[in-house]
Formats: structure tokens, sequence, C-alpha cells
């Protein structure tokens, strides 16, 4: 009854059978709340502390509720491992620590999650890892920084914040030498798998769409059992494991996640699509529409658009403050990949001590919208914007 590992068996049906561990004959999967476990000998507790990924010693180490969500992620990937952490951002560090010393090269990404972008400017330094930043867009450029015997690491994230740049995730897999790693919480394993593409770890903030319903803060890295296993020896001495309440909610939200994100996905064409025909939204930025600086990339290696748009409203700082207070289906909040659209505007919030320039360099305009399509109807989220676009303009004309 547990986990299936015919290849054969498409997303949807693998995201309904997967993450069923040991001999539980519960449907649902099974919350296992302890810190702890009994050991009936000796022996059996050497074992237990000395064997990698064990899951019923210490929860720090392992746990049953959240072996149960690592085997999912992983079967979904088509990796041959996975190891759970308590946020995205426990994940990043992880791999970036766990796997760069001192004297060590990092080519990263140029546009990146600012959490993982500032990791990268402020604490890698701090250890003695130098990175260069490249722009993941040009053909090539990842390569062309990797300094041979000295990178240890390529960082990408595909598609990207904040305007969904996509990354050619063939070029990434072909790079040999430094660990290649992509964050995918964009494209959840739904989308795309970097790992078929070559590419040595995919990471995820599982709080986004894989947990899916804004009540689990997760995260999750996927690869080979070699890599997973020397992850596994940093992260309990990092400490950042996943709960298993978290986990168990993660492991309900994979059960309908291809479902979710299919809906979104059509959904967020359908928005972008209105979006670009309004004379009140420039620069729409959608992998799913042909005006999509990588449309061709996206449609090769994604199943869909995704369920990500950047767009910006005329009238700058004070069109989008008066855009996102204009909503009324859509929230204002941060995150993404749950049931309800949500709009941020960086420009006044998480990038607002930015200069103009500073926010040109990050590709966030004044007016700059990043929406998560949810999974309200599309005709009654398309009417939301419609009208909030009203109300962004018209302020912006008398302004
Ligand atoms: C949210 C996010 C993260 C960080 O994840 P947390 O769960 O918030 O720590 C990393 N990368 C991307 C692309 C994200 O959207």
């Amino acid at each position: 009854m547990s986990n299936d590992h015919d290849p054969g068996l498409h997303p949807d049906t693998v995201a309904i059978r997967t993450g069923r561990v040991g001999d539980a004959t519960s449907l649902a999967p099974v919350l296992w709340p302890t810190s702890t476990f009994v050991s009936p000998s000796v022996d059996d507790a050497r074992r237990m502390a000395t064997s990698v990924g064990a899951d019923r010693f210490y929860s720090r180490y392992g746990n049953p509720t959240v072996s149960g969500f690592e085997q999912a992620i992983a079967q979904l990937e088509g990796a041959e491992a996975a190891r759970a952490f308590s946020s995205g951002m426990g994940a990043v560090s992880a791999v970036v620590l766990g796997l760069c010393s001192s004297g060590d090269h990092i080519v990263a990404q140029r546009q990146l999650y600012a959490a993982t972008q500032l990791l990268f400017q402020a604490v890698c330094p701090r250890f003695g890892i130098d990175v260069t930043f490249v722009d993941g867009t040009e053909p090539g450029a990842f390569a062309a920084a990797v300094i041979p015997g000295k990178t240890t690491l390529v960082f990408a994230e595909t598609p990207a914040n904040p305007k969904l740049d996509v990354i050619d995730l063939d070029e990434l897999g072909a790079i040999a030498g430094p660990v290649t790693v992509v964050d995918s919480t964009f494209g959840t394993p739904v989308l795309q798998q970097p790992l078929r593409h070559g590419v040595d770890l995919v990471l995820h903030s599982a709080t986004k769409g894989i947990a899916g319903h804004n009540d689990a803060t997760l995260g999750v890295v996927a690869g080979s059992r070699e890599l997973i296993d020397w992850l596994w020896g940093f992260a309990v001495l990092q400490g950042a494991s996943a709960s298993p309440y978290d986990a168990l909610n993660a492991t309900r939200g994979i059960r309908t996640l291809p479902i979710r994100v299919a809906r979104q996905s059509a959904t967020a064409l359908a928005l972008a699509s209105a979006l670009e025909a309004h004379d009140a939204a420039t620069d729409v930025r959608y992998p799913g529409l042909a005006s999509h600086p990588q449309h061709e990339l996206a449609a090769r290696q994604m199943s869909s658009g995704g369920t990500l748009i950047a767009f910006d409203v005329v009238g700058g700082l004070e069109g989008g403050r008066r855009f996102v207070e204009a909503v009324r289906i859509a929230q204002h909040a941060t995150s993404l990949g749950g049931p309800e659209t949500l709009v941020t505007h960086p420009a006044s919030t998480t990038h607002v001590n930015l200069l103009p320039e500073e926010l040109a360099a990050n590709g966030i305009g004044p007016g700059t919208i990043r929406v998560s399509v949810g999974l309200e109807h599309a005709d009654d989220v398309i009417a939301d914007f419609t009208q909030a676009l009203a109300v962004a303009s018209a302020a912006g004309a008398g302004a």
C-alpha cells in the first residue's frame, strides 16, 4: 500500500499514492508529534544513533511524519532521497553552508528570492565564500562563470523572483564539476522536474504551492542519496528540522497539488491575457504568454506557464499602492501558492528602502505588482483586477 515506484505513473496519481510510510493502515497521513522514541535495547539505540536519516531515534534526526513528506517529494521529483527543513530558507542555507567551505566559490543567479540573495551577499563573505552573480537568462552565463577546481556550487531559481525569468535547465544540468541546484518553488514538482535535466539538487519553499494552504512553514531538498545523506549530516547540526505538523499539512497538500496547479495556471493565463489587453497594465510577465522573453524555453521545460504573474500598474508608486488597496477578491499579502489570490507591491513594502535605480537593478519598477493566482473563479478575479486598475489609473490621472 505504500509507495509505488512505477516511473510510468502520472504525477496526479503519484500525488495521491505517495508519502505513506511504515505499516500504518491509516489512509490519511499519520501524525507523530513525538520528539523522541523508545529504544528496545542499547544495540538498537546505537544503531539508530549512528545511521544516516534514522527516523525513530530523535526528531531532529528524522521523524516518520516528516519521512512521509520527504518520500512524496523524492518521488514527485524523480529523486533518490529528500530532506525536509523548517522553512525554505532552512533548505537554502543547508545547501549553501553544508556544501561550501571557506575558499570556495559560488556562481549564483542575479534574479533571486530576496533572502537567498542576502545570504549570498551578507553571510557567504563572512565565511570566506566568494559569490559571482550572473544574469541567469543570458545563454551560457552560469558555465562561463565557473572557476574549475574552485567553484563548488551553482545556484539557480526558475521561474525567478520577481519578474518570472526562466532559466534553461538543460544548460544547468550540463555543467560538470560543481553541484548544481535549482530553487523550483515557483515551479513546484508538477510544472518541472530539474533533476530530469541533469541538475544535482532541487529545493523548494514547501510553505508555498506544495503545502498550498498557507498553514505550514516548510522547506525541502531532493537529489541523489549521496548528496542528501551529506546534507543530513549538516542538517542535524544546523537544527532547522521540519515540524511533523507542517509535514502532515504538506503531505495533505500534495494530494491536490497537481489539480490546484492546473487550475491556478489556467486562471493565470486568462488573467495575464486580460492584463495584457488592459491600458492601465504594462510589461505583463507570464511564462505562458507568447510575449514572455523566454516563452519558448518555458514551453519546452514547464508543463504550463505556472501560477504567478508580474506586471506594472501605470501611475508608478502611487498607482501600485492604490491598486493593492483597491482589490477586493485578491488579498494584499506576501507569499504565494495558496488558494487565495495574493498581490504584493514590492516598491512600497518588501523593497521600500531601495532607491529607484536599485529597484531597477532588481527588475522591480515603482508600479510592479506580483500576483499569486488562487483558486477563485477566473471571471471573478479578472473583474476584480479590472475594477482595481480603474481605481489605480483614475487616481494616477488626477494626481
Ligand atoms: C518563499 C521562498 C523562499 C523561502 O522560503 P521560506 O519558507 O519563506 O523560508 C525561497 N525561495 C523562493 C523562490 C520563495 O518563494
